[in-house]
C-alpha cells in the first residue's frame, strides 16, 4: 500500500450525538470538541442545522458554532439539508458545510422532505451562496436503504457525477446503516472512481455487522484516503431505523497506523477523551480500542 497518510473526519458530534433522545449541554458539546480537537482532529463536524422537532438532539447547534468559533479546529463542518440550514449555520459563524443527499428516492423524501432531484436544486444553490467555503456532499444509502434495501450501482455514480459537476468539493459516499461488505466497497468505489477522482472521495462507515474497519480497509485498498468516523463508535441516524453507531475513530486509527498510514491524531488522548464521554453519558461506547482501556464500568444512575 503506497499510501502514507489518511485523512480522518470526526463526526461524532453530530453523526455521533443526534440520533439520541437525550440533548448533551452545549457546555458539553463544546467540551468534547475542544478535547477532540486537543487529540488531533483537524476537521470535526459539530452540528446540524435541521428541524429541532424532529432531530432535538442537534437543537443548540447555533450556539455549539458560536462557541466552537474560539476553539483551535482547522474545519468545523455543519450539516445542512436545504437553503435555510444553510442560512442558520453560515448566520452561526459556520465556514463548511456538509450538505446530504441519497442514492435512493425514498430516503431522500423521508429524510430530506424532497426528491432527489430536488436536492440536487438545493444543492446548486447552497454551492452558489457558500461562495468560496468548502462544501461536502453525503451520498446517503451508497450500499442500500432502509426502505428500498438495494440500489442500483448506477444510482450511485450519476449522483456522484451531478454533484462534482455542480462543485462539490467532496463526496461523501456513506453506508449510511452500516450493510456494505469489502467486496460491495471496493465495486462502488471502483464505479464511482470511474466517475469522479478518488481524491474526492471520503468513505462514511457504519458498523452494524462489525465489518466496518474490513470495509475501511476495502476502501483504502481501493484508493481512498479519507475517512469519516465518530470517536467512541458513537452513533446513529433518526431516520435510518436500526442505523448503529459510525465506525470508531480510535478504531480506524489502529488499523491506519498498522497499515502504515499515518492519521496526525494521538490515540491515547483520543482515547481519554472517549472515556471521559463514556462518563458523561453513563454508557460503555462500542469502540473496540476503548475495552482494554476501561478501567471501571461507569455507573447507571
Ligand atoms: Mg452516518
Amino acid at each position: 500500500m503506497s499510501r502514507d497518510r489518511v485523512r480522518i473526519v470526526e463526526v461524532g458530534p453530530r453523526d455521533g450525538l443526534q440520533s439520541r433522545g437525550t440533548e448533551l449541554s452545549v457546555d458539553l458539546r463544546i467540551a468534547w470538541i475542544r478535547q477532540l480537537a486537543a487529540a488531533g482532529l483537524r476537521e470535526i463536524e459539530a452540528g446540524a442545522f435541521v428541524r429541532a422537532d424532529l432531530v432535538p438532539a442537534m437543537a443548540t447547534s447555533e450556539d455549539v458554532f458560536r462557541l466552537a468559533a474560539d476553539l483551535k479546529v482547522e474545519t468545523l463542518w455543519a450539516l445542512i439539508p436545504n437553503l435555510r440550514g444553510f442560512q442558520r449555520a453560515s448566520d452561526s459563524g459556520a465556514k463548511a458545510f456538509a450538505f446530504f443527499t441519497s442514492a435512493s428516492e425514498t430516503f431522500s423524501q423521508k429524510n430530506s422532505g424532497c426528491s432527489v432531484e430536488e436536492s440536487l436544486v438545493n444543492f446548486r444553490e447552497i454551492r452558489q451562496l457558500s461562495e468560496m467555503s468548502p462544501v461536502r456532499a453525503y451520498l446517503s444509502c451508497s450500499f442500500g436503504c432502509p426502505y428500498e434495501q438495494s440500489v442500483e450501482a448506477s444510482a450511485v455514480t450519476n449522483l456522484a457525477r451531478k454533484l462534482d459537476a455542480a462543485g462539490a468539493d467532496e463526496i461523501v459516499i456513506s453506508d449510511t446503516i452500516g450493510i456494505a461488505d469489502p467486496e460491495s466497497v471496493a465495486t462502488i468505489i471502483a464505479a464511482v472512481s470511474a466517475e469522479v477522482t478518488a481524491s474526492k472521495l471520503t468513505l462514511h462507515l457504519h458498523d452494524t455487522r462489525g465489518s466496518a474497519l474490513d470495509c475501511a480497509r476495502a476502501g483504502l485498498e481501493a484508493g481512498i484516503g479519507s475517512f469519516d468516523s465518530s470517536a467512541g463508535g458513537l452513533g446513529g441516524c433518526p431516520f435510518a431505523p436500526g442505523a448503529p453507531g459510525n465506525v470508531a475513530t480510535e478504531d480506524l486509527v489502529t488499523l491506519f497506523e498498522s497499515l502504515g498510514c499515518r492519521t496526525g491524531i494521538d490515540l491515547d488522548q483520543l482515547i481519554h477523551s472517549s472515556l471521559w464521554l463514556e462518563k458523561v453519558l453513563g454508557e460503555q461506547l462500542p469502540a473496540k480500542s476503548l475495552a482494554e482501556r476501561r478501567t471501571e464500568p461507569p455507573s447507571d444512575d
